[in-house]
């Protein structure tokens, strides 16, 4: 098949979505391509591997790169992260800046239009979840942010990354404001990671949803195997898919298996669901739960699990 020829003023490059924890940065990765790619959590701190997301429209390819949310490190991962997003600054050709609309800004808003004012990348600004204010509050929702951006003319929208408002619109300026190029992806390809690390993401996504504070931040998830079982006998036709879920210590191995395995069931049964999904096929899924103590705080452990410096 024929592809149309790409037009002159085509325009291509890198957009990093910036923004506190919690903003909603994997939610709007998510609206944009429109499908999952992003793991989203009312937990902050979900994203944690750098995952590019391609969105390629008939004028333009934008490739999001969805951030960790910069906040103040806590140990060595929280170090990380923070790397993490300073280094995806200096790798882009645009800064979408997330705030929250419907609430005021606050310190670490600060910081990170500290951080944007001092480079010369053009930014656009996104009031999110601006369907959770109030219309008699917009006003003055606009008038606190005037004052956190005085003297910056960053274009701003407002959006709900949820429902989808607004999004159509900064996705035009968006690629308006990239710099002319080629397509940099084949135009079908919506994210840059494997199928594995989607899966094992379903899988956290599942125990930040199921699970109470102690569990999440020291999560991780390893795909041991995926197989796909031959068309005849039980199971057949399905994709197989070992996985095994780290963790620090014994008493949260206990509350992640849960009650007779309950928990543990639930988790697996949703992120299987999810699974299905992204590779459009039934899946066989068979969840491990590991200890291994202090794994954060291992450079080698992080580095096997793909958070390391290089290796985002
Ligand atoms: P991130 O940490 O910045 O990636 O934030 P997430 O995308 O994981 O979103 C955090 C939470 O905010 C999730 O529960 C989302 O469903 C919710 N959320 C994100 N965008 C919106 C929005 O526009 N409106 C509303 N009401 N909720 C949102
Ligand atoms: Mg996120």
């Amino acid at each position: 098949m024929l592809s149309t020829p790409l037009s002159a003023d085509h325009r291509s490059g890198f957009i990093a979505l910036i923004g506190r924890p919690n903003v909603g940065k994997s939610t709007l990765v998510n609206q944009l391509v429109g499908e999952k790619v992003a793991i989203t959590s009312p937990v902050a701190q979900t994203t944690r591997n750098r995952l590019r997301a391609i969105l390629t429209t008939e004028v333009a390819q934008m490739v999001l790169v969805d951030t960790p949310g910069i906040h103040k490190p806590h140990h060595l991962l929280g170090e990380r992260l923070v790397q993490s997003a300073r280094t995806a600054i200096g790798e882009v050709d645009l800064v979408v800046l997330l705030l929250e609309g419907c609430e005021r800004p606050g310190r670490g808003d600060g910081f990170i239009v500290n951080l944007l004012r001092q480079q010369p990348l053009p930014v656009i600004v996104v009031l999110n979840k601006w369907d959770k204010v109030a219309p008699d509050q917009q006003e003055a929702s606009e008038a606190a942010y005037d004052e956190l951006l005085s003297g910056l003319d960053w274009p701003r929208y407002r959006c709900s990354a949820l429902s989808g408002e607004g999004c159509s619109d900064l996705s035009v300026d968006m690629a308006a404001m990239l710099p002319t190029g080629p397509q940099l992806y084949p135009p079908e390809m919506v994210c840059d990671q494997p199928e594995r690390v989607l899966m094992g993401e379903l899988i956290r996504e599942q125990v930040l949803l199921h699970t109470r504070e102690e569990v999440p931040h020291s999560v991780a998830v390893t795909i041991d195997r995926v197989e796909e079982m031959p068309a005849k006998g039980k199971g057949g036709g399905r994709t197989a898919v070992l996985a095994t879920v780290l963790v620090e210590r014994k008493s949260q191995k206990g509350i992640l298996i849960g009650k007779g395995g309950a928990m543990l069931k639930t988790i697996g049964q949703g992120a299987r669901l999810q699974m299905q999904t992204l590779i459009d096929g039934p899946v066989y899924l068979e969840l491990f739960v590991k200890v291994v103590p202090d794994w954060r705080s291992k450079p080698q452990r992080l580095n096997e699990l793909g958070y390391g410096v290089n290796t985002p």
